[in-house]
């Protein structure tokens, strides 16, 4: 046993030592070999990619590359550093005395900067070619250290070098990406990924089936050191083949196929069904979390493969998987789709946010089952107008006689007709002219009507919308009839609120003249005239000899559609939504 090597992690073990090791990286790799030939080094290099896709790994072999003099000591810079000669040996161990490395996450401030860099930059390296600065994380010094950093990028001596690396390309200043060579580390493509791991568990002795590497490559997303951690815990799990069942079990995942059949089940419909396939997963240990994460992944998978039947030649999807995907994609329509997705990210968020995440995540696959129910408006609309008779003709059919006064409807107007504008009556013009100036607002009465929807005083705008009719009307002065139903203090609470809110004093009059219809008559009546005309429509007609009880909650004009397009166009999922509402 004592001479048994220590055990070393696979992440640290397989680390690349060399661009050949690089995997998924070719684009830079050759960018830097020919830099390198070409005796054109720059001074400075930023890498830039999510964690885990080897940009310190990167940093590490460029400055190998940098300062590696060859086995026989006699070598120049290249991009193929040997290993073995003191300036690679120790770069690897992170000890060499030319090569600093610092962390930017715990070396923000300008003090950091100047103490390891400012004030060293003028030393020659000790014992290498090149004194090189890897600056990890370099997005997170602060604005002085990036102001102090960058004169020394400006104007560096020729022996020192600088390779940042960053997740956050964006947070670094333009000033300082100006003066970098810039390379983008790639996420590992599927195929590259599995063909490392494979290769790894190869040179372990390790048995893994290629199903199981392809759950691994996906829940690494890109990332070679994750996906090399992970291929670490599923070997070490026992002798034997390591099987696509142990890594799931270890991943937290419910089986591919399961989270296909669950899909299925709701978008049948067949809640009792999913919801027992749904108890069945739980049971087995699935998180409920992980199970929604899993169907919100299989919405986005049959989306994408709709769009583009080529993305299902995915080499981490199984072929039995892959002819359900396709089948799918072409039956479901995309607004199911897009549905099921909102309807998902929405449930997500309940899940992460419920005391119990199982009762939530069943509410929201029985919320899900209704998606597929629900025809979509193109359907009811093809249906009617296959299944009914042609359309009589307005008048045709027995419509509601209309409300009192709706003939003249589409003559009536929101304004109140009776208004006089402007400051000509005897007793405005005796008030100062300031008052009138902040009266001015208030041309209209509709304007009185705004200033109280702005203070949200609901309760008297109810009251003032369905309880005055308007006989005249001038800034700082109201004439009413009111309705039967007003309360007798109106007048005067709506004086003393205009008052309080313009600091003008507001007449308000009660008179016996008929008056205009109050705002809320007003409304009723383009609302029914809307109604009428809605209902006129041939199509809209036949929805009512298909559905004789309908009713008309709604009419939306084309500028409602548009408005709504518009706002449709917002990213945001629709917090309101609900397919019960379309019920
Ligand atoms: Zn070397």
């Amino acid at each position: 046993m004592s001479d048994q090597p220590a055990y070393q992690v696979l992440a640290r073990k397989y680390r690349p030592e060399t661009f050949a090791d690089l995997v998924g990286q070719d684009a830079m790799v050759r960018t830097l070999k020919n830099a390198f030939d070409a005796d054109r080094i720059a001074q400075a290099f930023i890498m830039t990619g999510i964690r885990g896709t080897g940009k310190t790994t990167t940093a590490r072999i460029i400055a190998k590359g940098m300062n590696c003099i060859g086995p026989d000591g006699n070598g120049g810079p290249t991009t193929e550093p040997c290993g073995v000669c003191e300036h690679c040996t120790a770069i690897m161990q992170g000890r060499h005395v030319d090569v600093i490395e610092m962390d930017a996450a715990s070396n923000t401030g300008v003090q950091n900067i100047r103490d390891a860099i400012i004030e060293t930059v003028s030393y020659r390296a000790v014992s290498a070619r090149y004194k090189i600065f890897i600056i990890d994380e370099v997005h997170m010094l602060s604005k002085s250290a990036f102001n102090a950093l960058l004169k020394t990028l400006e104007e560096p001596p020729a022996h020192v070098k600088f390779i940042f690396a960053t997740t956050e390309i964006r947070q670094v200043p333009v000033t300082v990406l100006s003066r970098c060579q810039r390379f983008d580390l790639r996420r590992i493509e599927p195929e590259v990924m599995i063909g490392l791991l494979r290769r790894i568990a190869a040179s372990e002795g390790a048995e893994i089936a290629d199903d199981a590497l392809a759950l691994i490559t996906r829940a690494a997303e890109g990332s070679a050191r994750d996906a090399t951690s992970l291929l670490d815990q599923a070997i070490s799990h026992g002798a034997g083949e390591t099987t696509a069942d142990q890594v799931r079990a270890m991943l937290g995942l419910a089986d591919r196929g399961r989270v296909l059949d669950l899909f299925d089940m709701i978008l049948r419909g067949h809640a009792a069904e999913a919801m027992l396939e749904l108890s069945n997963q739980y049971a087995e240990g699935a998180d409920p979390m992980a199970i929604l994460r899993d169907l919100a992944e299989v919405t986005h998978w049959v989306s994408v493969i709709k769009i583009t039947p080529e993305a299902a030649e995915d080499p981490t999807v199984g072929p039995d998987e892959r002819t359900r995907g396709l089948a799918m994609a072409e039956a479901l329509p995309m607004r199911v789709l897009s549905r099921m997705w909102q309807m998902l990210l929405k449930a997500l968020e309940e899940v992460a946010h419920s005391p119990n995440a199982m009762m939530a995540a069943e509410m929201a696959v029985i919320r899900l089952t209704h998606v597929a129910d629900l025809p979509t408006p193109e359907d009811l609309v093809k249906k009617l107008k296959d299944a009914t008779p042609p359309p009589s003709g307005p008048g045709g059919g027995a419509p509601r006689p209309a409300p009192a006064g709706g003939g003249a409807t589409h003559a009536v107007s929101r304004t109140p007709a009776p208004t006089h504008s402007g400051p000509s009556g005897p007793s405005a013009s005796a008030a100062p002219q300031l008052a009138a100036d902040a009266l001015a607002h208030y041309a209209r009465f509709e304007d009185v009507v705004d200033l109280i929807r702005h203070h949200r005083d609901v309760k008297l705008l109810v009251e003032v919308e369905t309880g005055l009719r308007l006989v005249a009307y001038q800034p700082g002065r109201i004439e009413v009839n009111p309705t039967a139903d007003a309360a007798a203090d109106l007048t005067q609470r709506l004086g003393a609120r205009l008052q309080a809110w313009t600091g003008n004093r507001w007449a308000v009059t009660v008179t016996n003249a008929p008056g205009a219809p109050t705002i809320a008559e007003l409304r009723d009546a383009e609302d029914s005239a809307r109604e009428q005309e809605a209902r006129a429509h041939p199509l809209v007609q036949a929805v009512f000899a298909a559905f004789p009880n309908a009713k008309i909650a709604n009419i939306k004009t084309e500028a409602d559609r548009l408005a709504d397009a518009a706002g449709d166009m917002l990213p945001e999922v629709d917090e309101e939504w609900d397919p019960f509402d379309d019920d």
